[in-house]
This record gives C-alpha cells, sequence and structure tokens, in this order.
C-alpha cells in the first residue's frame, strides 16, 4: 500500500508533535509513531523547560551556563539561537493549552524551578508531571486538525531515498534525497511506502542500547540507525549522560529517583551498609552528577555488585511521605517501604548528546530530511546537555524546521514522485529462530554497558568494535531473510546504535564532558575541541 502526503513526521513526542501543528498550515501531515501515540520520553519528562522568564534572568546567562556544561563542543550561535526562541516557544506552549505552575498567591507569575548548572531558577514546570502535561496538550491541538493523521502501531523501518530506484547508479557530488520512508503496519503486518516531499525524523533517544535506562521501550535509536543507514552524517554519540540513580528492580523499570533524594540528605551505601561518597568529592552525595555516578560505577565494578542503595531511613517517616509521595508510593507497590528499607539503586543511560547533523534549521545532510528533539546533533548540547535543556532544544527545532520546510515546500510545486519501488518481500522465508532476537538484545545491552558504559578503555572499547561487528553482520543477515517485525526492526537498529557509539568513543583520544576513558583521563583542547563524525559509505 502507498500513502501520499505532503510531510511525513516520524515521532510523536515534542519535536514531531510541535512540528506537525506547524507543518499542518502548509499542507497535509501523516505522524507515523511506534506505539500508542503519547508513548514517548516526553511523557516521562519530570523537571521542566529551561527558559529564560523571570526578571532576573538574562539571555547571556542561559547562553553562558549551556556553554559551560558544554565542555568546549556547543556551537555558541545556535545556542544564543535556541535560548532567545525560548520564552516564544513557552508562549506558545501555553496557547495551546499547557498549564505550567504558577507561584501561590501571585498570579500569572511562573513557579521557576532551579536546576544543576543553571545559575538562576529558569526551569517552568507543571509540577513534577511536565512532559505529560505538554505531550497531552500537543496532541489535542494536533488532533484537531483535519489535515493531520496520526497511524499508531506503525514503525519506521527505513528512510525512502534514490538509493531504493530500480537500476539507481549513484552519480559523483549528488545529493541523497529523502521522499518519506517504508513504515510497517504492526497489526496487518504490512509495509507501507509513505512517500512526503518533506519527511522530520523525530524518533527521539536511545537508552533502550543499556541494561539500565530511564527511557522508555519506544527509546531504540530507530532515527539514528535509519538516518546513519541513509547516508547522513551523525556525531558525538559518545557524550551519553548517565542518571546516577534509577530504581534496580526487576518491575521498577526505567524508574527514577529524583536527585531531591540526595538533596534531602540520602546516604548511598554499598551492601555492607559502608558509605562512600566521601571517598569521591567534598560534597558527597551532591557532588555533580557525573561523578556521583562514576563513583557508583567504580564501586560496582570493583566489587562485582549489582547495585547500591540510597539510605534516607534516618529521615522522619512523614516528612519522607510528604516529600516523596510518588516514588514512595512506587517503592512500596514493589514491597520496599523506603521510610525503613534502603532503596536499591543503579545508574542508568539517560539523555544521548549526539545525533543526526543538522544545520541551523535542523536540516540534514540529506535533501528534504529535517530532524529535530533527541535524534538529532544541533550543536547544543556540546559534551554534555544542561539540565532541561532538551524539551527547550526539540521545541525551538520544530520551529526552525518548519520555517525552513515552508520555503522547501513552495518551491516544489510541479514535484512529482519517482518510481518507488513496494517493500520486497523476495527471498523472505521464516526460519522460526525467533530466540535470537530476545538473547541477543539482552545480551548487547548488558554488554554495552559493562563495555561501554560511564567509565571506557581503549581495551573494552576495542573489544567491543569486535563483538558487536560481528552480531551486526549476522542480525542484518537474519533481517534479510526473515520477515520484518518490531523486534527485529529494534534489534538491528539498537545494534547499529551502539556499534555508532563504540565508533564514536574509539575516535575521541581524550576525556570530556560525559566521555570519560581511562587511557586518556585528561582533556585535549589542542586536538579535540571538535566533534566526532560517522557517515556511512553509499555506493
Ligand atoms: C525520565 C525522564 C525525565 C526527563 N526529564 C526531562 C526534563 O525535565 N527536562 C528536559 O528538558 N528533558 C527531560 N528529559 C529528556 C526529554 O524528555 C527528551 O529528550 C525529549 O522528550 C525528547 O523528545 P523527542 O520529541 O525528541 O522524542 P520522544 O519524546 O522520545 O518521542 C519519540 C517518538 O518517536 C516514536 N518513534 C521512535 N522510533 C520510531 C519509529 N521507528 N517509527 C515510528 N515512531 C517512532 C516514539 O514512539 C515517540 O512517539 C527526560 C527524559 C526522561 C527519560
Amino acid at each position: 500500500m502507498e500513502i501520499k502526503t505532503d510531510f511525513l513526521v516520524i515521532g510523536s513526542g515534542i519535536g514531531g508533535l510541535s512540528f506537525a501543528l506547524k507543518a499542518s498550515e502548509l499542507g497535509d501531515v501523516v505522524i507515523v509513531t511506534k506505539k500508542e501515540d503519547s508513548e514517548s520520553n516526553t511523557n516521562y519528562a519530570q523537571g521542566g523547560i529551561a527558559s529564560v522568564m523571570a526578571k532576573d534572568d538574562s539571555f547571556e546567562l542561559h547562553v553562558e551556563d549551556t556553554l559551560k556544561a558544554g565542555d568546549g563542543l556547543c556551537n555558541p550561535e545556535v545556542v544564543r539561537r535556541v535560548v532567545e526562541t525560548g520564552p516564544g516557544c513557552i508562549e506558545e506552549l501555553i496557547q495551546i493549552g499547557v498549564r505550567f505552575t504558577r507561584k501561590r498567591g501571585k498570579e500569572g507569575e511562573f513557579d521557576m524551578g532551579l536546576e544543576g548548572g543553571h545559575s538562576k531558577n529558569r526551569v517552568v514546570h507543571a509540577a513534577d508531571l511536565t512532559g505529560r502535561e505538554v505531550e497531552n496538550s500537543l496532541l489535542s491541538a494536533v488532533k484537531a486538525k483535519k489535515n493531520v493523521k496520526i497511524l499508531e502501531d506503525h514503525i519506521a523501518l527505513d528512510l525512502i531515498t534514490q538509493h531504493h530506484l530500480k537500476g539507481y547508479r549513484r552519480k559523483p557530488e549528488e545529493k541523497t534525497k529523502c521522499w518519506g520512508a517504508y513504515v510497517l503496519d504492526k497489526e496487518k503486518k504490512q509495509v507501507l511506502t509513505c512517500l512526503s516531499k518533506i519527511t522530520l525524523l523525530a524518533t527521539g533517544g536511545a537508552g533502550r542500547v543499556y541494561i539500565h535506562t530511564t527511557n522508555p521501550s519506544i527509546a531504540t535509536g530507530d532515527g539514528l540507525a535509519m538516518a546513519y543507514r541513509a547516508g547522513a552524517e551523525v556525531a558525538n554519540l559518545e557524550f551519553i549522560q548517565f542518571h546516577p540513580t534509577a530504581l534496580y528492580h526487576d518491575k521498577g523499570d526505567s524508574f527514577l529517583i529524583s536527585e531531591a533524594v540526595r538533596g534531602e540528605g540520602g546516604i548511598l551505601r554499598l551492601k555492607s551498609g559502608e558509605s562512600f561518597m566521601e571517598k569521591y568529592h567534598p560534597r558527597r552525595e551532591l557532588a555533580p552528577r557525573d561523578v556521583v555516578a562514576r563513583a557508583i560505577d567504580h564501586e560496582l565494578k570493583k566489587r562485582g555488585e549489582s547495585c547500591v542503595y540510597l539510605d534516607i531511613t534516618h529521615l522522619d517517616q512523614k516528612f519522607i511521605k510528604l516529600r516523596f509521595p510518588n516514588i514512595y508510593g512506587k517503592c512500596l507497590s514493589l514491597g520496599l517501604d523506603i521510610t525503613k528499607d534502603w532503596i536499591p539503586v543503579v545508574p542508568a543511560a539517560h539523555y544521548i548528546c549526539g545525533g543526526v547533523v543538522t544545520d541551523l534549521e535542523g536540516g540534514t545532510g540529506i535533501e528534504n530530511l529535517y530532524a529535530c528533539g533527541e535524534v538529532a546533533c544541533t550543536g547544543m548540547h556540546g559534551a554534555n546537555r544542561l539540565a532541561s535543556n532538551s524539551l527547550l532544544e526539540a521545541v525551538a527545532f520544530a520551529h526552525f524546521s518548519a520555517a525552513s520546510a515552508r520555503s522547501a515546500l513552495s518551491s516544489m510545486k510541479d514535484f512529482s514522485f519517482p518510481p518507488i519501488p513496494s517493500w520486497s518481500l523476495e527471498g523472505v522465508f521464516d526460519q522460526q529462530e525467533w530466540v535470537i532476537i530476545s538473547h541477543n538484545r539482552d545480551w548487547i545491552q548488558k554488554f554495552m554497558w559493562d563495555y561501554v558504559g560511564i567509565v571506557r578503555s581503549n581495551r573494552r572499547l576495542e573489544q567491543a568494535r569486535r563483538r558487536i561487528s560481528i552480531l551486526l553482520d549476522e542480525i542484518t543477515e537474519f533481517y534479510k531473510i526473515n520477515p520484518v517485525t518490531y523486534d527485529v526492526i529494534e534489534l538491528r537498529n539498537i545494534t547499529t546504535v551502539a556499534k555508532l557509539i563504540i565508533e564514536c568513543a574509539l575516535k575521541r583520544k581524550e576525556s570530556r564532558g560525559l566521555h570519560y576513558n581511562i587511557d586518556y583521563p585528561d582533556k585535549d583542547d589542542k586536538n579535540w575541541l571538535k566533534d566526532t563524525v560517522l557517515q556511512s559509505e553509499k555506493e
């Protein structure tokens, strides 16, 4: 089956929906999303959106804080543009119905949160459920548009480019063009040819490459892998932000134990009861996130243990229940009473700073393909993301991309699609060896955690490269001769992204921002004040 549209948006988080809303003013929009429409990283964002709204704040300060966190690798032009666009984006979100928390008794004034790395209170939030509020409001606004169609349970598997045309031979210097994507309809088990004049990748992050992650199950790096396979540049994938404390429990999948628990006096302990943060930083549990994550990782690797513990049992029981109702409730539902029991925690992959390289308008190296949100590498985050800058970046780049797409679309008046073949099922037969999928997925996630996690070394990275390369060849082979399913599509993408993370980590011969390699423990500004860029070779 074939669908033709002006805009194909892949992903229904903050990036995809914000773009779709604006694009609907220009033409017809189809959004494909792999689960139900609201399931996204966006939906789980707690803290809020960083933006200069307070009287004592300024764009200069926000830019300065962002550049400092980015450790030399942000693009200052991008940072300034995003920061200056922030207040307008917040206003637009309010216009579509987002209810940000206001100060009590001070009608109209936002309650601005303070987060690590920000020199001012500048995080607008909707209690501690900002993401859900934004996601729901955007979905309602998008659903009110008659020319926007949302296809749930549809997974994009590859971008359509001229490489899919029969008999195509690449001419030197020819730019790759994108005409949409092949998309699997989960229910009908059918691959659709979704043809579009403009395509936006807004597929979010890749936390599921790791065994411990705060990301929901959709975060398998699909957009990154698809763009790389299509020939786009990807960059800076070594910079993965690990949150120090996610709940370690087989039923507590991806549940975050907020930094505020340490802020209120929580103590990190080993299984033996011994505290350890005093060995790593004078601020102990309140050291910067990456320091705490590295310290926990070091203790776990040294002892071969699976988790450490966060102890707040010395705090008043009533206070705990009042201050952390959500965490208390979640843990209790798993049989843990945090007023009496220590909370088992591990660091967890939280955010990927790198992604598909874009220009200032969100355009990628592929014609008519844009990227925004966590899948993109815009130059905003550099080597480390400043807290709550990611929702801001996603919404700002959705805005830039839509503006650029307007002129791209108007120059396509006499446009017609080339003869794109349907998804080929030739040579496909079901080998009935599906156990390979779940086994390999588990293995990669554990392996990436142990070999390409918070603290890296050349030896482990080299071993990782060898093993993942073999696995990727096997999975690609499996992919070619078996029917496409969600599981096999995601496994192929997870393995591809794992390989790309390893390649970027091996390229960078220094430690900077979120990338730490014991063989190059120092920063090397002379040689490495630059991005690590990868591109596949297309025939
Ligand atoms: C627990 C948690 C808390 C966070 N807190 C904050 C915070 O307070 N402030 C902040 O700024 N950031 C926060 N972040 C980060 C932020 O939420 C994300 O970076 C941001 O929401 C990403 O938005 P996005 O639109 O790029 O992707 P997402 O919101 O992840 O949406 C991706 C969409 O793409 C779809 N998709 C993926 N692959 C495919 C495919 N192959 N085919 C079709 N559809 C596909 C998914 O189903 C989903 O709809 C947090 C993240 C987590 C996990």
